[in-house]
């Protein structure tokens, strides 16, 4: 059985890793760690069954591997959109971040309402919808993979400043 894999948190509860499900029980039930969120799921040996954790923390400070995550900013969501106008898929050097949704109408700075742009897809949208100005965007945007996985809904309250 594919198992779905989990957080682990530091001490501090800060994301500093992502492990299979086998691991994490291991770590839960040597004491190196403790379960913070369960998934509806059980393992079962032949002598016992066993709750699979989808978010653990660690007992102990342990120096993430990895940088944390990537935090949303311009260059975030350059990246993000590998440097590519979302509009018209030129990669240029004169890109530019839009408020899909304008700010001036209610649209947030939020990793799903930026998305890359060049100046003249810029200037051609103006301070219009995507709909409104005819355009359309060459795939909907969305918040970057954790660690190279994609965001399970369990660990969400524990990525805190990814929430936008
Ligand atoms: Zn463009």
């Amino acid at each position: 059985m594919d198992l779905p894999r989990a957080l682990v948190l530091n001490v501090s509860y800060q994301p500093v890793h992502i492990c299979g499900a086998r691991r994490a029980l291991v770590l839960v039930l040597s004491g190196v760690a403790e379960s913070v969120a369960d998934r509806n799921l059980r393992l079962r040996s032949p002598s016992a069954e066993f709750v699979v954790p989808a978010v653990i923390r660690l007992r102990q400070f342990l120096q993430p591997r990895w940088q944390p995550m990537v935090r949303l900013s311009r260059k975030g969501i350059l990246t993000r959109d590998t440097h590519t106008c979302q509009y018209c898929g030129r990669r240029a050097s004169d890109l530019t971040v839009d408020h899909v949704l304008p700010r001036s109408r209610g649209g947030r700075t939020a990793w799903t309402n930026l998305v890359t742009c060049c100046d003249q897809c810029n200037a051609r949208k103006g301070n219009r919808t995507p709909a409104e100005a005819g355009m359309r965007l060459i795939r909907r945007p969305n918040r970057p993979p954790l660690y190279g996985y994609a965001l399970d809904p369990l660990w969400e309250p524990y990525i805190v400043f990814w929430k936008s």
